[in-house]
């Protein structure tokens, strides 16, 4: 398999050990204006001991989509700081949120809007647990160790597989495992899926806007770990007609009184709001989403809002332990794993916590 990084790690350790003398690298990174992840280095003289101590910064809005050729500057605002796993070191990864030069946010800047609402609920303290699927394809565009010009066999000994020729590209998963825990992320597990070279990572439970946060920086992290094998992502939501399974991002949800004894009184409260929202929330919930909520494949029906206990064919589960225990979360099902984190979990709270006047996600996800 070979790779569009040049790279020899014995040739590139020389390099990597050479002292910094204090200067610290930070890595900004961005959404750019095709849902997909931008970043660039800045060179800074000491360790930032928080988000205050980082520059505002710029970049050209016209190479990324996000801004006309005669207006391109876009501002990077840090928002948050991790551990950066691949220069190590004091050297950081900062998240930033993109600002036009007129004071507005950058048309894919959908964390604004996210952060007014989750600022507004701040006493409910919604948690957001998100399973992100995605998929494994070679640099031919083929998903990843499948036979040449031909199919693996069909979908059983895959989820959660082990063993040769059941599992694949263990190495990636693992060194991103790796790589998301030093970076600081919530990761709170991993698993194989149900077709071959599709993957899961979850992360969470997390409060507010750091579920956003925490899933785009996962997502770098796992690009640039393929970017080492000369690995392809897709968070396609159905990288492959036929029986295979598509990716989704199900969207697991509690605020304070859901978590304690009653919780499910306000559980059952938050489906039946949902059920009343289903196309608002559809509208947000991933690109060709509609290619696999088909009713079939684990999902249910695009056209129709269902929920029960332990049903993986509903738009709502809730978890059969919670129904149990009579408190909890409930898990959202609907959203595709090409999804906006921040429009996602910020249309939840709209919905389940209350509307404000200054926000409306589905104009937000809708703003050019
Ligand atoms: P599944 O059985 O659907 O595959 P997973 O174990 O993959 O479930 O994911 C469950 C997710 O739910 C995890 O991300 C976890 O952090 C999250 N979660 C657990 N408890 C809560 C909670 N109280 N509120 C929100 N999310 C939660
Ligand atoms: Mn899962
Ligand atoms: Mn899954
Ligand atoms: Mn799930």
């Amino acid at each position: 398999m070979s790779s569009t990084v040049v790279s020899n790690g014995v040739n590139l350790g020389k390099y990597l050990d050479l002292p910094q003398h204090g200067k610290v690298i930070a890595e900004y990174i961005w959404i750019d204006g095709t849902n997909g992840i931008r970043s660039k280095a800045k060179t800074l003289d000491k360790k930032p001991e928080s988000i205050d101590d980082l520059p505002e910064w710029n970049f050209d809005g016209s190479s990324t989509e996000q801004a006309p050729g005669d207006d391109s500057d876009v501002y990077l605002r840090p928002v948050a700081l991790y551990n950066d796993p691949f220069r190590r070191g004091d050297n950081i990864i900062v998240l930033a949120e993109c600002w036009n030069n007129d004071g507005t946010p950058n048309k894919k800047n959908h964390r604004y809007a996210a952060s007014r609402l989750f600022e507004a609920h701040k006493d409910e303290e919604i948690w957001f647990g998100i399973e992100q699927e995605y998929t494994l394809f070679d640099e031919f565009g083929q998903v990843y160790g499948w036979p040449k010009g031909g199919f693996p066999g069909p979908q059983g000994p895959y989820y959660c597989g082990v063993g040769t020729g059941k599992v694949y590209a263990r190495d990636i998963i693992e060194a991103h495992y790796r790589a998301s825990l030093y970076a600081g992320i919530n990761i709170s597990g991993i698993n194989a899926e149900v077709m071959p070279s599709q993957w899961e990572f979850q992360v969470g439970p997390n409060l507010g806007i750091s579920m956003g946060d925490e899933l785009w920086v996962a997502r770098y992290l796992l690009e640039r770990v393929a970017e080492d094998f000369g690995v392809k992502v897709s968070f396609h939501p159905k990288p492959l007609q036929g029986e295979w399974n598509g990716a989704g991002c199900h969207t697991n949800v509690s605020t304070k009184d859901m978590r304690v004894s009653g919780g499910m009184e306000h559980i059952n409260l938050a489906i039946e709001k949902l059920a009343k929202r289903h196309k608002e929330h559809i509208s947000v919930y991933g690109e060709d989403n509609d290619k696999r909520l088909t009713g079939r494949h684990e999902t249910a029906s695009i056209a129709q809002f269902s929920s029960g206990v332990a049903n993986r064919g509903a738009s709502i589960r809730i978890p059969r332990s919670v129904n149990k225990d009579g408190y909890g979360y409930f898990e959202d099902r609907r959203p595709a794993s090409n999804i906006d984190p921040y429009l996602v979990t910020g249309i939840m709270v709209e919905t389940v916590c209350g509307s404000i006047p200054e926000v409306d996600m589905v104009a937000e996800a809708a703003r050019e």
